[in-house]
């Protein structure tokens, strides 16, 4: 319980040699770990256990990261945390964000009054533990596909924390001198020594909760009247949001800096992350579209000029196509150049359309004897099947029918939808339904 941190053998701990390797630590760690974790444990020495477990997590944690090892090896657990009073009571957790804040997230900068020089690599400056930078606020922001296509700029309101501009962030009045914490002397951080084993005792530090990890804190009477203290007030925002024109799913949207605002940090982003609202009329790959071309089977047979469909901007996108060119059902028409903008051009990706051919439904004529007019109209006489055997069944068809009935009950793998997925034939299925 006396042994000051720096005691800590953490290559001990995971019974590797001070040149280990990198691969060595690991199946060291991975030893420890296998034979100190609870669960393994006897009822009456897990507690004992959970504490080991937790060092040596800790110190494959340090020892695995090649920086921190430098840090560890050039100044033991003191370069982690250089308060190192004597707290002896055990308590709390070994907490690795900690560490990590303190090795890496305290601000090197010359902070106006809060007392104490920087120390090597940052570590054990006195004060607050603030990352450099907070933290980004992510959003999912759902857009519909005509909005992707014209581009969109939206204003909406927001209310964050800003730093209180009367105080400049001190939290107290003019001049007022900020009493030191005596529960953390001015650390904001208490540090306690847990036994973690034999001979073994890991430090652990833990937010002040008198002065909330500042470190200082105003009497009543010297707070700052509007923040009351706190060092930031909220305050609504309106910010605006650009989206410009061919953004895709997934993108990000950064307005920088707006995030919540601490003294002495630089604010995180508030990021937006676009999320594509599917379409009822077209589907999207990149920059290129794609839509149904529906059409009549006399479309089909004998071309057309018309409107096919609306685009996203509100165009109608009329197209031609002339007598004799015949489509099929399922074929591709690629118009270039009528896709989603691109950004940062002023090109845009192509438009697929894809043919539908809607059949006329039964009993579609009037007059009975324009049936083999149409028939000695259109190109082809039946296919001639040859019946070797002379023998001829006729029989009667359900026009109705689906596929998902083939072979449904079996087993066999073949049945049902699966085959129709094969393709070829069930393109002809279809047309023969509608
Ligand atoms: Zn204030
Ligand atoms: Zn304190």
């Amino acid at each position: 319980m006396n042994s000051p941190p720096d005691d800590i053998d953490l290559y001990e701990v995971l019974g590797v040699s001070k040149d280990a390797s990198k691969a060595e630590i690991k199946k060291g760690y991975h030893k420890a770990a296998l034979s100190s974790h609870p669960d393994k444990a006897p009822e009456e020495e897990r507690e004992a256990a959970d504490i080991k477990f937790k060092a040596v997590s800790q110190a494959y944690e340090i020892l695995s990261d090649d920086d921190m090892r430098e840090a560890y090896d050039l100044h033991g657990m003191a370069a982690f945390d250089k308060s190192q009073g004597p707290g002896g009571m055990p308590g709390g957790g070994v907490d690795l964000d900690d560490i990590l804040a303190q090795m890496f997230g305290q601000g090197m900068g010359g902070m106006g009054g809060m007392g104490g020089m920087p120390g090597m690599g940052g570590a054990g400056r006195g004060g607050p533990r603030v990352p450099k930078r907070g933290a980004d606020e992510e959003q999912e922001y759902e857009i519909s596909l005509e909005e992707l296509y014209k581009g969109k700029t939206t204003r909406f309101s927001s209310t964050k924390n800003v730093v209180c501009s009367h105080c400049k962030g001190t939290g107290g009045k003019d001049k007022a001198k900020p009493k030191t914490c005596d529960t953390c002397k001015g650390q904001g951080r208490q540090t306690k020594l847990q036994q973690v084993g034999p001979g073994l005792v890991s430090p652990v530090t833990v937010n002040c909760n008198v002065c909330n990890g500042l470190g200082q804190f105003f009497n009543e009477k010297n707070r700052c009247k509007r923040c009351k203290g706190v060092r930031t007030v909220q305050q609504k925002k309106v910010l605006e949001l650009y989206i410009p024109p061919g953004s895709r799913e997934g993108e990000q949207i950064k307005l920088v800096g707006e995030g919540d605002q601490l003294p002495d940090q630089e604010p995180g982003d508030i990021v937006f992350n676009l999320v594509e609202e599917a379409h009822e009329t077209f589907d999207r790959a990149g920059a290129d579209l794609s839509a149904d071309l529906n059409i009549t089977l006399a479309e089909a047979l004998t071309g057309f000029k018309r409107v096919v469909l609306t685009h996203l901007d509100g165009r109608g996108i009329s197209l031609e196509i002339p007598p004799g060119q015949v489509l099929q059902p399922e074929q591709v028409l690629k118009v270039e150049g009528e896709g989603m903008p691109i950004k940062k051009s002023s090109d845009k990706g192509d438009l697929f359309l894809i043919t539908k051919i809607e059949f006329p439904k039964d009993g579609w004529f009037k007059d009975p004897t324009k049936i083999s007019q149409l028939r000695d109209l259109l190109p082809g006489a039946p296919p001639a099947i040859e019946v070797a055997s002379g023998e001829v069944d006729e029989v009667l068809a359900d026009t109705d029918a689906s596929l998902e009935d083939f072979g449904a009950g079996s087993d066999d793998p073949r049945a049902g939808a699966e085959w129709e997925d094969d393709g070829g034939e069930a393109g002809g299925a279809q047309c023969a339904q509608q």
